[in-house]
């Protein structure tokens, strides 16, 4: 059984798929940590975005991104290097929407994305997970919630707690330009699949919003 979980940037689909994978026994498949990782690996390689659009699948191959099991849960690599804390810094937020449009890079990652569901049930959250990579997905699943509850969720992550407007409104703004450019593009943007159900968790606590997805996928199970 395939579980998919879309929707905007800072909507809690990682964080939410990762729980209700734990609940349900199944998988966990977070598909923004690749995008990230290539654009992380990208930089670190010296690779000036200006070139990202010319990447070919020997390029992406060599930059030698892969997801290895650890203790708690997946861990990205890139090389012999653990990337999983740098893919997360605000350098990696602001490109990884202008790697993530390159057809060339959704097309490498679509066979590995769609192999990690050939050996058992998957809970996996991103952008395209409903809509194309995994059309046939028993639950899917879109999240939304009201931006500033996104951006202030997100600066709570990086352990600003009570963030002044000023921190707050420039948040909404990064996280509304990662939309912009995920909605907009032509290699698979973001948009909410017609057969998914939406859950809006402006108002829902963390914990609310788990039990609502695994109710949904026992019911369908
Ligand atoms: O979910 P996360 O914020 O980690 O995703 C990072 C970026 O990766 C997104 O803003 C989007 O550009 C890209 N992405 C995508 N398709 C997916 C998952 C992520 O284009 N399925």
């Amino acid at each position: 059984m395939i579980v998919t979980i879309d929707g905007p940037a800072g909507s809690g689909k990682s964080s939410t798929a990762r729980a209700v994978a734990q609940r349900l026994g199944f998988r966990h498949l977070d598909s923004g940590a690749f995008y990230r990782a290539l654009t992380y690996a990208a930089l670190q390689a010296g690779i000036a975005e200006e070139r990202w659009e010319s990447l070919d699948s020997a390029a992406l191959d060599a930059l030698r991104v892969q997801a290895r099991p650890g203790a708690e849960g997946w861990r990205m690599f890139a090389g012999d290097n653990d990337i999983s804390e740098p893919i997360r810094s605000p350098q990696v937020n602001a490109r990884v929407s202008h790697m993530a449009r390159v057809p060339a890079v959704r097309g490498w990652l679509m066979g590995r994305l769609r192999a990690a569901a050939a050996d058992g049930d998957l809970v996996t959250d991103g952008r395209d997970m409903g809509s194309v990579v995994f059309p046939d997905a028993r639950l899917k699943v879109y999240l939304v919630a009201d931006p500033r509850e996104r951006a202030r969720r997100r600066l709570a992550e990086h352990g600003h707690l009570a963030p002044g407007e000023a921190e707050l409104a420039a948040e909404v703004a990064r996280l509304l330009e990662r939309d912009r450019i995920d909605s907009e593009r032509a290699a698979a943007p973001l948009v909410q699949p017609a057969d998914a159900v939406v859950i809006d968790t402006t108002g829902l606590s963390f914990e609310e919003q788990v039990a609502r997805v695994v109710e949904l996928a026992q019911r369908r199970r």
